[in-house]
């Protein structure tokens, strides 16, 4: 049997530098990842990532930033982590080989982004996620840590209440194996894809979530999810907020820079949760222009938008045939993140043993009600680190548990019995989609108890269906048709996660915005929420928020 001592799913940047941290402890540390590790998400990561570097900044005015974009919901001694941290970090980076833009000086670059005091995000042009990633491929390349390309991780293995190991696929043979450890780190990513269109890749199925959920680890405040306010027309792709942080601005049908309306002060870099209801809003009265509204980019020169946003630039000509030179980019706010994930401690530690949680899949809690852009590559470098190092830590003291074989009998009776399942049955693909868009038209930007209820009732429909799945393609070899059929699971169990939540929370904060309950209600609902597995579906209860430093206040920006 496969054995190490941490075993880490997921080989975006939150489990690449898990890997760097726990090997530089010296244990013996593995990755698996469904897909190349530069494929994984974090590479389309455009914007950048914050820290505090500015002579007049500070790690204090970044968190206070961070738990105001929250709407008070971020843990705030987690928040203080992130940010006193980011700073080390990002040098840390920039040491490993991360060209980030620099100033005139020599100094490191940084550009505003929304609902942030200061320009205080670091970028590498609008391609900030692909060199870090690739910087840190190298780093692993080099300290010599075992990945386990192309394999699929299909189940946790827990035995006396102790999480130790998986069962992964190789998606090359199709082959099934145990594979021990003392401790697994979930560092799988987002879940995009639970909704459509999504600005999310393909792979961002939210696996880990769902693996952790149904192992009795819960989840945290999934209700919390982000629509960003640009992205492109018709096909949901990401046009990034450095567009705006570097002087963009948004208009609508009548040519108004319509955000003095909801965010006189910031304007179109106010927080995302308000850009994107501002713009909801005026598509909604008749003011937008075709569903979108507009980015307009062209005072911003032709110099500028070639060397800083070059990458954008594309997208929009490639996908929506507009150049950002000449005419402004249809946008609409669109899926984006995950605020929720594996709820965990500031070590990555997650309330089942041996299992520890890092990134988009994790819930620390930072981002609260809603995340600051530029903080989420941030939260894969400084957890990704911590969890590494806890993970670490942890193996030291405990002892390797034996796992027995039945765990992989079980999940091959599993998938013989898909493969088993009527031709006639519906495909994985028809449901998907089904579910993708009732998750867009009723548990999206605005929310009302009926829409919510109607999500919920739709995806139990969803669930029911998905039983008689059928697997058209029946071979082993690289079997993408059975990949598919086994993240829809996943995506169900987190589409009920996320409606049920919301449905039960009565009131508005942050990207959770209820027209039947528009106010924020820190009486009855300053609480995270935490979702439980059972046979009949998510069982709800609450935990309070840790206030260190700011009580909440009135949020206007
Ligand atoms: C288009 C876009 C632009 C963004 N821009 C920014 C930005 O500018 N700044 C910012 O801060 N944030 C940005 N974000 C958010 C940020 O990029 C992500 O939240 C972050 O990169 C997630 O990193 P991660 O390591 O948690 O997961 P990912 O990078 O998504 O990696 C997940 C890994 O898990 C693996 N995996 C998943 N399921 C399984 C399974 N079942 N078995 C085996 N392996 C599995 C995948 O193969 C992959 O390696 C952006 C997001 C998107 C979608």
């Amino acid at each position: 049997m496969l054995q190490h001592d941490v075993l880490i799913i997921g080989a975006g940047l939150a489990g690449m530098r898990a890997a760097y941290e726990a090997k530089k402890k010296n244990v013996d540390v593995a990755i698996i990842s469904k897909v190349h590790p530069v494929r994984s998400h974090s590479a389309a990561a455009q914007g950048g990532i914050n820290a505090a570097l500015g002579e007049n900044d500070s790690w204090e005015n970044h968190s206070f930033d961070t738990v105001k974009g929250s709407d008070y919901l971020g843990d705030q001694d987690a928040v203080e982590t992130l940010c006193r941290e980011a700073p080390a970090d990002i040098i840390e980076l920039e040491n490993m080989g991360v060209a980030f833009n620099r100033r005139e000086d020599g100094k490191l670059a940084q550009r505003p982004f929304g609902g942030a005091g200061f320009a205080r995000t670091c970028f590498v042009s609008d391609i900030t996620g692909q060199v870090i990633l690739h910087v840190m491929y190298e780093q692993l390349l080099k300290m010599g840590v075992q990945v386990y390309e192309e394999w699929f991780c299909l189940s946790l293995i827990v035995e006396n209440g102790v999480c130790c190991g998986v069962v992964a696929m190789d998606m090359l043979t199709g082959k099934l194996e145990a594979i021990r450890s003392k401790a697994v780190i979930m560092a799988t990513g987002g879940l995009g894809r639970v909704y459509h269109p999504t600005t999310n890749g393909l792979i961002c199925t939210g696996d880990g979530m769902s693996l952790a959920y149904r192992a009795g680890s819960p989840l945290m405040d999934m209700e919390f999810v982000q629509f960003h306010p640009t992205t492109l027309k018709t096909s949901g792709v990401l046009i990034t907020e450095g567009a705006r942080g570097e002087g963009g601005y948004l208009v609508n049908a009548k040519g108004e820079r319509f955000m003095g309306r909801y965010a006189p002060q910031r304007m179109e870099l106010a927080a995302r949760d308000v850009v994107s209801r501002g713009e909801q809003t005026e598509i909604d009265e008749g003011r937008g222009v075709d569903e979108c509204i507009l980015l307009d980019l062209r005072h911003l020169g032709k110099e500028l938008i070639m060397q800083k946003l070059g990458q954008i630039r594309e997208l929009a000509l490639d996908y929506a045939d507009i150049d950002a030179l000449k005419e402004p980019i249809p946008v609409r706010p669109g899926m984006h993140y995950q605020m929720g994930g594996v709820k965990t401690d500031a070590q990555g530690k997650a309330p089942l043993p041996g299992l520890f949680a890092a990134g988009e899949c994790a819930c620390v809690s930072v981002h609260g009600a809603n995340r600051l852009g530029g903080n989420s590559l941030l939260e894969t470098v400084v957890f990704g680190r911590r969890a590494g190092a806890g993970a670490a830590d942890y193996v030291n003291d405990v002892p390797a548990t034996a796992v027995s074989e039945s765990a992989v009998a079980e999940e091959e009776k599993r998938i013989k019995s898909l493969f088993a399942r009527e031709d006639r049955g519906e495909t994985a693909a028809k449901l998907r989609l089904e579910m993708g868009t009732t998750m867009k038209a009723n548990v999206g930007i605005f929310r009302t108890r009926e829409n919510l209820a109607k999500a919920v009732d739709k995806i139990k429909e969803l669930k029911e269906r998905y039983k008689g799945v059928h697997i058209q393609h029946k071979g082993r070899v690289f079997n993408t048709n059975l990949l598919a059929a086994i993240e829809l699971g996943f995506m169900l169990d987190l589409a009920e996660v996320i409606s049920t939540g919301a449905l039960a929370r009565q009131e508005s904060r942050g990207a959770h915005s209820r027209m039947d309950f528009p106010q924020r209600d820190d009486n009855n609902w300053l609480k995270h929420t935490l979702a439980f597995c059972t046979a009949d579906g998510p069982r709800l209860e609450y935990r309070p928020v840790t206030i260190t430093r700011w009580q909440p206040e009135r949020r206007t920006y």
